[in-house]
């Protein structure tokens, strides 16, 4: 049994199935991150959205890692046997209850001066005679009012190690989702609760992740902070692209571990990622632990050739 004491980094995939190049390049990075520093390095399987989520896509997406080389300190964490963590943590933060449904928000955020993506306080400051009312028509619909954090600030700092210093502004994010009553279970934990108790938990004071989250460490990092908890030192890494300049995802074809060991070998996907990071000619993970330098890592998104 791990200890958890340990500084560490982690790799924190969600199982709604197979990795492709972009999810394995991002790992590699995080575990050359973790091991480079001597820290541990664990896997967590975040199947908090169980409508998306699978235990056999955590399985297969476990040995694909495996097959890549890297290794992982146990135990490996299920977010779906954390709820009982996530309600005692929600438990010692100042919240309120939102009854706005997406078309709210969605409506509200398009108001002038409303910051896009960003909620609008609707709910915040309601009485406790119009929290009742909203609650009630709520429940007449057969849904129960979400669960946001009543943010203390505007904006939130953290440092990253390709950014620097990334000051990002903090809503009232949602800790726990709302639903419908007869679905109530403890299976709708937000992302940003879930991942900032977790790390918390593991002592995870490294976060290696792709910059399309780099937006939200500044509410994770204030969230942690009100918890009591360790911010970590964040290092988002340039993405993968497909063709057309988007992230890559599976319908650029051929792009997962298991389609690319069809006609390669282990070795020749690690040097293709190894050529990604700037390490050309290196086709295993432990090597490339020695000659990687993060310095050097191209700060441009990775085009996918195929
Ligand atoms: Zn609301």
């Amino acid at each position: 049994m791990s200890d958890f004491q340990a500084p560490a980094g982690r790799y924190a995939p969600s199982p709604s199935g197979d990795l492709h190049f972009g999810n394995l390049r991002t790992a590699v990075l995080a575990w050359l991150f973790s091991r480079q520093t001597g820290r541990n390095f664990y896997l967590r399987v975040e199947d908090i959205d169980s409508e998306r989520s699978s235990a056999e896509s955590a399985q297969r997406q476990i040995e694909d890692l495996e097959a890549l080389g890297l290794d992982f300190d146990p135990p490996v964490i299920y977010q779906h046997d954390r709820g009982d963590a996530y309600a005692e943590a929600l438990s010692r933060l100042d919240t309120y209850e939102c009854y706005c449904s997406r078309r709210d928000i969605r409506e509200a955020a398009s108001a002038p001066h409303a910051q896009p993506g960003m909620y609008p306080g609707t709910c915040r400051n309601l009485t406790e005679e119009q929290r009742a009312l909203r609650r009630s028509e709520l429940h007449a619909e057969g849904r129960l009012p979400a669960i946001r954090l009543r943010a203390h600030v505007r904006e939130w700092t953290v440092h990253d190690f390709y950014q620097g210093e990334y000051t990002g502004l903090v809503d009232d994010v949602i800790l726990k989702r709302g639903g419908r009553i007869d679905q109530a279970q403890a299976g709708d934990w937000a992302y940003n609760l879930a991942v900032v108790v977790d790390d918390g938990y593991q002592g995870v004071d490294q976060v290696v992740r792709g910059d399309d989250l780099l937006f939200s460490a500044p509410a994770q990092a204030y969230l942690a902070d009100r918890l009591g908890l360790t911010i970590p030192s964040y290092v988002h890494v340039p993405l993968v692209v497909g063709p057309e300049g988007r992230r890559l995802a599976k319908r650029d074809g051929a792009v997962t571990l298991r389609e690319m060991l069809r006609e390669n070998s282990a070795e020749e996907v690690v040097a293709h990622i190894a050529e990604s990071l700037g390490c050309a000619g290196v086709s295993n993970v432990q090597k490339l632990r020695e000659v990687f330098d993060p310095a050097q890592l191209s700060r441009q998104p990775w085009s996918w050739a195929g």
